[in-house]
């Protein structure tokens, strides 16, 4: 599946907020929020926008789409899905996205960024139930076992993001004693997902 290549701050910057989408940097001054806190663009400082309705859909839609890595299309088969599902559509669709293979990796601590553990994922370095899945939005189920490949667990990338990430792995998936390994106890729920997107709008956007 393809994925955004351009610049990726200013996605941030677009949505006027950290999404945190390229690790160590994030939190340090070298952070383009940090300076420049308005829109990309030669009038990106002077541009003052009319907030219609639509226009918060819209930005609620492009934040999540950006946290995650999804491209459009992909997103909407996400929504499409969740509508289909039993429940709030707004949850199920971000369950979905918090399901996904290099999202557990993000959260497991192995990526510094979902980008990275994408990465990681792409080239053959996760396993699911003791076997090599390459596939970023795999979906994982209750009671799968994620972990990383014995050769793996050494290189100095994974080390060092286990070593000083410090991120706290969310109650709903369950760390192995030494780190490399995530059980997924149980579907997330809302509460248990910190991504700054208020899900109900997106539905509002797509259900139009
Ligand atoms: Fe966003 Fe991180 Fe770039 Fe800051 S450094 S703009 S948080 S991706």
């Amino acid at each position: 599946m393809a994925r955004y290549t351009g610049p990726v701050c200013r996605l941030c910057r677009r949505e006027k907020m950290k999404l945190f989408l390229k690790g160590p940097k994030c939190d340090s001054m070298k952070c383009p929020i940090e300076r420049r806190p308005y829109p990309p663009g030669e009038h990106g400082r002077d541009r003052a926008r009319q907030g219609s309705e639509y226009l918060t859909q819209l930005r609620e839609k492009q934040k999540a789409r950006r946290i995650y890595g999804v491209l459009e299309k992909q997103f909407r088969n996400y929504y499409e899905e969740a509508n289909r599902q039993q429940g709030i559509t707004g949850e199920n669709l971000l369950r979905m996205l918090e399901l996904r293979l290099d999202n557990i990796v993000f959260r497991a601590n192995w990526g510094a960024s979902r980008s990275q553990a994408r990465q990681l994922v792409r080239h053959g370095h996760v396993l699911v139930n003791g076997r090599r899945v390459t596939i970023p939005s795999y979906r994982a189920r209750r009671g799968d076992v994620v972990s990383l490949k014995d050769k793996t667990r050494n290189l100095i990338v994974v080390r060092h993001n286990v070593d000083t990430l410090g991120r706290q792995v969310p109650q709903w998936l369950e760390a192995g004693a030494d780190g490399f390994e995530v059980t997924v106890r149980d579907l997330p729920m809302r509460e248990q997902i910190d991504v700054p997107v208020r899900e109900s709008l997106i539905v509002e956007l797509f259900s139009k």
